[in-house]
């Protein structure tokens, strides 16, 4: 058979062809009104996608760039912060922020369980010197949502910030940032946002700004204050990362033209359509709250969880994603975020029940991928 390879990760994800071909342009100069024109016209489109009315500003950097970003630009030295730590990501928050001498409350939850805006109240009253709360949209590590809009209720009327990793979730699921009072919210470009690995977007509240204005925390290439002096002159400190800027723009005009609350439908539409796809040939889901980005699906007993995910990349070019530290071989993930459609997830379908059969789990095979059919059918526009 001839090798074929199908990226159903939870980032990086598909980039459209229209937008991949849009690299292959000659490169023009970041000091132009040109590219100052595309630039702007990016920052309102992540605007539009974040709904706030603040800058949001565009790093060169992944993900993790615009977290560390946030921490470096709100804190001093010796802050007291609160880290919700359910996964991968949400442990990061705290990495960064000890990296910078931070004192860190870091609740550690059981990988998919929820946490209630009630239990974050009540961490708060016990720790009311909390200078920010960090907390993730979508755990990506366990494919949970978070109740963001929950915990901005809690923060609202305090002194303390609100700082969301929306790397996963931003673009795929609702999180209206001035509606929902976060205060700073990151994201990456390799996720939802329909473009290679490259770039990290931030935007800050005014009142983090105000914590920004006082903040004693060592930065130099990631000083929101020179992202928003440059942003004035519509352009940025260093040199722009030009061809990702272009494509993300081409990018954002797709986002655009579909509108946010359909892309939210798409991603609802597959996230229900894999949920019980897998549920129906007798798999467990991980997440007790499990988002519409990807789904994170138990290994049933008896089959080996990293032969599977091997089987799965190898043999058949399918490559979902595993689990990963200290939970490797028990789960693996299922990715339906960013430019997906609905056949993307018949195919990951398609190469787990073959995969599961060859590893001797006992179902009815067809099972899975008729559930997800009967759902797609039914909601196809
Ligand atoms: C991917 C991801 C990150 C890390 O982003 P990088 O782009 O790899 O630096 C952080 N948080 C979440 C929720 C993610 O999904």
């Amino acid at each position: 058979m001839i090798k074929k390879y199908y990226l159903l990760s939870p980032g990086p994800t598909p980039v459209p062809e229209k937008v991949l071909s849009a690299a292959a342009e000659p490169i023009i100069h970041h000091r132009t009104p040109e590219f100052s024109n595309i630039f702007m016209e990016t920052t309102e489109g992540l605007k539009y996608v974040y709904q706030t009315e603040q800058d949001v500003f565009i790093l060169t950097s992944s993900g993790s760039g615009a977290m560390e970003t946030a921490v470096v630009n709100t804190l001093c030295a010796g802050d007291k912060v609160i880290t919700l730590s359910g996964g991968k990501f949400g442990e990061r928050w705290g990495k960064i922020c000890r990296a910078y001498g931070i004192e860190v409350k870091e609740i550690e939850l059981e990988w998919g369980q929820p946490f209630t805006k009630e239990q974050l109240a009540d961490e708060l009253k016990a720790q009311p010197d909390t200078k920010a709360v960090f907390a993730t949209l979508s755990e990506t590590s366990s494919g949970t949502v978070y109740d963001i809009r929950g915990f901005g209720e809690v923060i609202a009327g305090m002194d303390t910030i609100l700082a969301v990793d929306g790397i996963s979730g931003l673009g795929a699921t609702p999180c209206p940032m001035d509606e929902w009072n976060v205060d700073v919210l990151v994201s990456g470009s390799q996720k939802s946002f329909m473009i290679p690995p490259g770039l990290g977007y931030i935007s800050f509240s005014r009142k983090a700004w105000e914590l920004v204005e006082e903040s004693t925390l060592p930065k130099f290439y990631f000083d929101a204050k020179a992202a928003k002096k440059s942003i004035g002159k519509k352009t940025t400190p260093w040199t722009p990362a030009v061809t990702l800027i272009i494509q993300q723009k081409k990018a954002l005009d797709i986002i655009r033209s579909m509108g946010l609350e359909n892309l939210f439908k798409h991603h609802r539409i597959l996230g229900d359509a894999t949920r019980a796809a897998v549920q129906a040939i007798g798999l467990e889901l991980l997440s007790k709250s499990p988002g519409n980005i990807l789904t994170a699906v138990k290994v049933p007993d008896g089959v080996d969880g990293v032969q599977f995910v091997k089987l799965m990349q190898g043999k058949y070019g399918a490559y979902i994603a595993g689990a990963q530290d200290p939970h490797k071989g028990e789960f693996f993930r299922i990715a339906h975020l960013g430019y997906m459609g609905g056949f993307d997830i018949i195919t990951a379908l398609s190469a787990m029940e073959m995969t599961l059969l060859e590893l001797g789990y006992d179902f009815e095979s067809g099972q899975a991928i008729k559930a997800a059919e009967d759902i797609l059918k039914e909601n196809w526009e």
